[in-house]
């Protein structure tokens, strides 16, 4: 599509700025072509997967260019990994409104390439137009699993250990940060929290490892309550979480003991781009070794069991009442 409305033609973007993002995917073409191949394998299965970022729903409006433009592709990269795939390549859409000019553009392309060399990706193609409302951004990701691999949200059974990766909570608690709150907490904490929100770390490295190990899995976006919600249903199954066992972060656990009640954030909350999965119990110590061999912490947080829904435990055996759709109270 023509550009109407940018000073620098749309021409020019993609040769000065996207181009090089795709050097080293042969099948881009430099951007110079309507389309990119995608070397296929025998051995292997594509996993594609989209997600959009729109401007004051997913990101504030003066959020930095380098980090939206990360955060965009590792949203994505999170459901690659989620499914056991290593990504391989993505696809940008950008609608841009006409305040977002060139050294925006050149930001928002920086972010993308750090990001590039951190995860191993490449980008090979997309679409650009401009919009009189807010800045829109889709990526979509392209990664690759041994055929007939791909973990599901499915295939969890009764009886299976639940497990989780690193920390759950702290970016819903960075989101209690930035709105004002928890402003007794020091300011290492503050910032661990807000940056857990800002930018996801996705568990590229973890995902692929789960391939032949977990029966079920997803990422962590909605909350990990919610999430573990969707695994249920689609798994015609229930869960029981216990409380204690969820793996919490220094911060968050600073933040806790202050207000308690944040509990319910942290089980709710969203964001957390950890990877939640099920495995049988004849897994355990292959989970504790691959987590040892990674250096991914992997805690075991709950059962999946026959019934429907999640029920969060305490300690003391008493059920905790959340007020979340994926959550029903026994
Ligand atoms: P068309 O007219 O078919 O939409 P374009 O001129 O938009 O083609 O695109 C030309 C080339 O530039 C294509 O290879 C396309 O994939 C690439 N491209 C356009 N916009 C982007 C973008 N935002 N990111 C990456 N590649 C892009
Ligand atoms: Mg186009």
């Amino acid at each position: 599509m023509p550009s109407k409305t940018r000073r620098i033609s749309e021409f020019e973007l993609i040769a000065r700025y996207f181009a090089p993002l795709a050097r080293e995917a042969a099948g881009a073409l430099d951007l110079k072509d309507d389309a990119a191949w995608i070397e296929s394998r025998a051995d292997a299965q594509w996993v594609v997967t989209s997600d959009v970022l729109v401007e004051g729903v997913h990101f504030l409006p003066d959020d930095p260019a380098e980090l939206i433009a990360r955060k965009s592709l590792r949203v994505n990269l999170s459901d690659l990994a989620a499914k056991g795939a290593a990504a391989k390549a993505y696809l940008l859409d950008l609608v841009l409104p006409a305040t977002h000019d060139e050294p925006w553009i050149a930001d928002f392309v920086r972010g993308l390439a750090k990001d590039q060399v951190e995860f191993g990706v490449s980008l090979i193609g997309g679409d650009t137009a401009s919009t009189p409302g807010p800045l829109t951004i889709a990526v979509t990701a392209l990664g690759q699993v041994p055929t007939g691999e791909m973990l599901v949200r499915s295939r969890a059974a009764a009886d299976d250990d639940i497990y989780v990766s690193g920390t759950i909570g702290d970016a819903a608690l960075g989101l209690v940060v930035l709105r004002g709150g928890l402003n007794r907490l020091g300011a290492a904490a503050q910032s661990y929290l807000v940056g857990r929100y800002r930018l996801p770390e996705p568990r590229t490295v973890l995902g692929p490892k789960l391939v032949g190990i977990a029966n079920a899995a997803m990422d962590v976006s909605d909350g990990l309550v919610a999430d573990l919600g969707h695994i249920c249903a689609t798994s015609g199954l229930g869960a029981v979480i216990e409380e204690d066992l969820v793996p919490i972060s220094p911060a968050a656990a600073t933040a806790l003991r202050e207000h308690p009640a944040l509990i319910t954030a942290v089980l709710t909350g969203g964001d957390d781009y950890e990877i939640l999965f099920t495995a049988p119990g004849t897994m355990a110590s292959t989970i504790l070794k691959l987590a040892q061999t990674l250096n991914v912490p992997l805690a075991r947080i709950g059962r999946m069991r026959p019934g429907a829904g999640v029920e969060v435990v305490k300690a003391d055996g008493s059920g905790r009442e959340i007020d979340t759709p994926g959550w029903q109270h026994f």
